[in-house]
């Protein structure tokens, strides 16, 4: 090799590639090593550790986990309680008041878990059926064969300064080649994003739209978790324009899990999305369970909200789309695992039964999993004109279990912003006085970590627009969606600039969907950096 020649990258193959080690990738490998045990799996995750990146509410369906791991339940996740009783509830600013339980978030015979530790606890499952677990190896992009078939994944070099160059610890990243790659990368992947754009997936579907959502996990004083009840929330600190709500899962050993939701389709450039969940827990209600108690863990992740009708083509030459990456949480049951994991078995039946991708497109919206995004397809975009036409819609939808020959657009959530103008919308905001003070200090509780000398994984695309159009027209609202508080402005003696703290970043994907002008591209960092969520 002649100087200044890159190296031939060092190859690996196997039969399937999965990326990601979500509900989806572990029960897609699963199931592929219980169907045919010769198949060569590997699973590549980002995380350090299996479940370091997942963050959800979670209630789930146990129905995928016992077609998946035999006698579970004699064994089950470290969290796991059974539901027991649920209430939902419409807040004013100092009141409440109950409302019938939506049937969809009836969860009867249904588990309260953390999703990340769930996936810790099926990770030496997989292994055990012979998959192969790659953490800390985060694939930087995709492998196209001669044909522009994806042919694998490329795993991001590791050892690479902030200006690009080689440091001591340089190892170049390996190319991962097979036949078929599973994207499982959940919510707004970046490689799903790269093949959607690359095979005009999304050509036939609505833009796929989205939600932000934040976490905490509390311990409080003893006697006041009831385990097993569920609530959740809607009202304020929302105004009716804002589609969102709260989630207040009673675990066991007096922790409780205490989450918001927020539609990225506000708006309010203003809108801060941390802050309305701050808000909320400081409703009477929230502040005399929480007064107290101390917050253990907290994150915070994008979920996909567009439904059936934003359902991309899950198929391309080499590679196909499940989970979160295909898009497939139900929104009024607030729940995508059991979604997640299905899709994951079908790919997973699929591949073993026809070795391509071709037809699983046609399986996935032949199966139960579509048929599930059907009957609700129009509940969440009724929201688009506010709270009470959706509540509406919702009913009528329930009723009619969507049979009715309608369906409702999405639109593309970073569309939505109304610019600016000088208006100022009062959210009716009380001070606060619970933990964490702000973003920064709520930083501390996902554990993130990135090695400040790596090139920054936050790129904007555009610099240019920050402070010719979208300070004037939005006031940059990426100082304030993203719950990490990586983008701010300063103004020093080398110019006025959004300085991106990319060190802080919990891997949400927010900025990538939600910003005004599309400029903000999240792409992966060195493997293993990110947050290291605990019980999330
Ligand atoms: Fe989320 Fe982007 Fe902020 Fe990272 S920088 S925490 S991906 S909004």
């Amino acid at each position: 090799m002649s100087e200044g020649e890159t190296p031939e990258r060092e190859v690996m193959e196997y039969d399937v590639i999965v990326v990601g080690a979500g509900p989806a990738g572990l029960a897609c490998a699963m199931r592929l090593k219980q169907l045919d045990e010769a198949l060569n799996v590997c699973v590549i995750e980002k995380a350090a550790e299996i479940g370091g990146h997942i963050l959800s509410g979670a209630v789930i369906e146990t129905g995928p986990l016992d077609a998946l791991v035999e006698g579970w339940r004699e064994d089950p996740p470290p969290i796991c309680v059974p539901a027991a009783s649920d209430e939902f509830r419409l807040l004013t600013k100092t009141g409440s008041r109950r409302l019938p339980t939506p049937p969809q978030q009836n969860n009867h015979g249904n588990v309260i878990v953390s999703l990340g530790a769930m996936c810790a606890w099926l990770a030496p499952k997989a292994e055990a059926l012979g998959v192969d677990l790659f953490p800390g190896f985060a694939a930087a992009d995709l492998a196209y064969d001669d044909n522009d078939a994806v042919r694998g994944v490329i795993i991001g070099d590791m050892g690479v300064d902030r200006e690009g160059n080689e440091k001591d610890t340089y190892v170049q990243g390996i190319e991962i080649r097979a036949p078929i790659t599973v994207l499982a990368e959940g919510c707004r992947g970046h490689l799903t994003k790269r093949a959607i754009g690359k095979y005009g997936l999304d050509a036939e579907s609505d833009p796929q739209t989205y939600a932000i959502g934040m976490k905490e996990l509390w311990k409080l004083p003893e006697g006041r978790v009831k385990p097993g009840h569920i609530q959740h929330t809607i009202g304020w600190p929302l105004p009716n324009g804002i589609y969102g709500g709260s989630f207040v899962y009673h675990l066991d050993k007096d922790r409780v899990a205490v989450g918001f939701v927020c539609g990225l389709d506000y708006q309010d450039p203003d809108f801060t999305p941390f802050e309305a969940f701050q808000q909320f827990k400081h409703h009477p209600s929230m502040h005399a369970l929480l007064e107290g108690g101390e917050i253990l863990s907290s994150g915070a992740r994008a979920l996909v909200e567009g439904g059936l009708q934003s359902l991309p083509r899950v198929e391309m030459p080499g590679a196909m789309l499940i989970g979160d990456s295909a898009g497939l949480l139900n929104v009024p049951k607030i729940k995508g695992t059991h979604q997640a994991m299905k899709s994951g078995m079908l790919a997973a039946e699929h591949i073993a039964e026809h070795r391509t991708t071709t037809g699983f497109d046609d399986a996935l919206r032949a199966s139960e999993i579509v048929a599930e995004l059907n009957k609700v397809r129009n509940i969440r975009p009724g929201f688009q004109k506010g709270l009470w036409r959706g509540l509406l819609t919702a009913v009528v939808e329930t009723v009619t279990a969507g049979k009715l020959p309608r369906t409702i657009a999405n639109h593309a959530d970073h569309e939505q912003y109304r610019k600016r103008n000088g208006k100022v919308f009062d959210y009716d905001y009380v001070d606060r006085d619970l933990p964490p003070r702000d973003r920064l200090a709520s930083v501390y509780f996902a554990s993130t970590e990135h090695d400040e000398d790596q090139p920054v994984h936050l790129k904007i695309v555009d610099p240019d627009v920050c402070f010719t159009k979208c300070e004037e027209e939005y006031g940059n609202p990426c100082t304030r969606f993203c719950p990490a508080n990586v983008y701010e402005v300063v103004d020093d003696e080398d110019g006025k600039r959004i300085q991106i703290n990319a060190a802080n970043c919990v891997h949400c994907k927010t900025c990538d969907i939600a910003d005004p002008y599309q400029v903000i591209n999240w792409v992966t960092p060195e493997g293993g950096a990110g947050p290291n969520y605990s019980n999330l």
